[in-house]
């Protein structure tokens, strides 16, 4: 079964493929077509988006389209970045960029309420529009200062106290058995099936 990612973000392409490993899934990101268009990302939820940029690439492929629209919701931010995640400092910001960003929004905000989690919600879309939709979140804790060097994103900031490291200290595979893409990704596989 092929299925299009409706992605270019490597460091979501690269979980999604570790996971979807070994199971008769063939993947495609969307770097193999440039002639298709991506939608805009302009909803206000994660769910509008995902649909969106699934049905957009579903409709232009004629096939079976995957979409990951996900975020950082931060409790002390009122849920901010949330569905602005990745342009959180400014339009065309780069991670290191966001990541300041965030550490700069929550100066002086003890470690009591820096309570966060990554929520993804993913869009499995047909040709016809018709589209099913997967959540999954984690919680966790932003840190003062980035540690790991892992993932990508916002990983380096977010701490798990049960394991006691941040994302980006934890292998692929164990950040995708425990997180918001993992969880939603596994719900995604069980309905293929
Ligand atoms: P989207 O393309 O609008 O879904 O943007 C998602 C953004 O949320 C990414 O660019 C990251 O900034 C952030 N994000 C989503 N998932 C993760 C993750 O697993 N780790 C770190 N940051 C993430």
């Amino acid at each position: 079964m092929r299925l299009i990612v409706a992605t270019t973000n490597q460091g979501k392409l690269r979980e999604i493929r570790a996971r979807l490993n070994c199971t008769p899934v063939e993947l495609e990101g969307l770097d193999a077509h440039p002639e298709w268009k991506p939608a805009v990302e302009d909803g206000d939820t994660f769910a509008h988006n995902a649909r969106k940029k699934a049905q957009a690439i579903a409709a232009q492929s004629g096939e079976l389209s995957l979409a990951d629209d996900s975020g950082l919701v931060v409790n002390a931010l009122d849920g901010r970045p949330g569905v602005h995640s990745a342009r959180f400092a400014h339009a065309n910001a780069t991670d290191a960029e966001n990541n300041a960003y965030l550490l700069e929004c929550l100066q002086g905000v003890p470690v009591s309420e820096r309570g966060a989690a990554f929520v993804c919600v993913m869009a499995l879309c047909a040709p016809d529009g018709e589209c099913r939709l997967f959540e999954g979140k984690l919680s966790g804790v932003i840190l003062g200062a980035p540690e790991g060097s892992g993932g990508f994103g916002y990983d380096p900031l977010f701490w798990l106290p049960k394991q006691e490291k941040s994302l980006a200290q934890l292998a692929l595979e164990e950040k995708n058995r425990i997180s918001h893409r993992g969880l939603a990704l596994t719900q995604v596989l069980e309905f293929l099936q």
